[in-house]
């Protein structure tokens, strides 16, 4: 496995980003729209400004992002942080895609700050994704950090490029999940995993 390529993978916001809002100018012209009408005199600017925040993923980098929250402890107990609100945008047509995730560890001598476990989702969450990867790519993170006897990652999304062009709707949902280690090779603590998230009783 390519161990390290997920934390590794930051990279500076682009110069080119504040070229965006003439793009969208032009696109709101060949949408057949007044560009120059009031209410979208100033909406090239501030897509440009939406569009950085949701890719600012891109320039945040993990480490800086974890700052050191770990813990020597002796605790082997699973750790578990349930419904990770996040926001990313689908690649193949930069729609959103929205959800919840699930994240769990089992320590093998080291504990990260809870609070970190979210930030390190919008960090992959805030750039062009497919569910799969972000699935993929918060684990693999998780491994990388914690070094831990395994990690469990399930996430719930819906998507907008399903849900808005009406193309089958009742696939709009979708769930993925990347399990390693111990999540992967043993079933009982796969299966305490699952029992823990409870997702049908989450509400999504
Ligand atoms: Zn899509």
């Amino acid at each position: 496995m390519k161990s390290n390529k997920a934390i590794v993978k930051v990279m500076r916001p682009t110069q080119k980003a504040a070229g965006i809002a003439p793009l969208i100018r032009d696109m709101l012209g060949k949408l057949g729209e007044d560009p120059e009408r009031e209410g979208l005199a100033r909406t090239p600017e501030r897509v440009e400004q939406a569009m950085k925040f949701l890719t600012s993923g891109y320039g945040m980098d993990i480490r800086q992002i974890v700052n050191g929250a770990l813990y020597e402890v002796k605790y082997d107990e699973m750790v578990v942080v349930k419904d990770i609100e996040f926001f990313s945008l689908c690649e193949h047509h930069m729609l959103p895609f929205y959800g919840k995730m699930h994240v769990a560890y089992l320590p093998k001598t080291r504990v990260i700050g809870l609070s970190k476990i979210p930030r390190i989702v919008d960090a992959f969450a805030r750039r062009l994704q497919i569910q799969e990867r972000l699935t993929q790519e918060v684990a693999q993170t998780i491994q990388e950090i914690i070094e831990p006897v395994g990690v469990g990652v399930i996430c719930e999304a819906r998507h907008f490029c399903m849900m808005m062009r009406g193309v089958e709707k009742q696939h709009s949902g979708a769930m993925t999940s990347a399990m390693l280690g111990d999540f992967r090779d043993r079933k009982d603590t796969r299966d305490e995993f699952l029992a823990l998230v409870n997702h049908k009783g989450n509400g999504f």
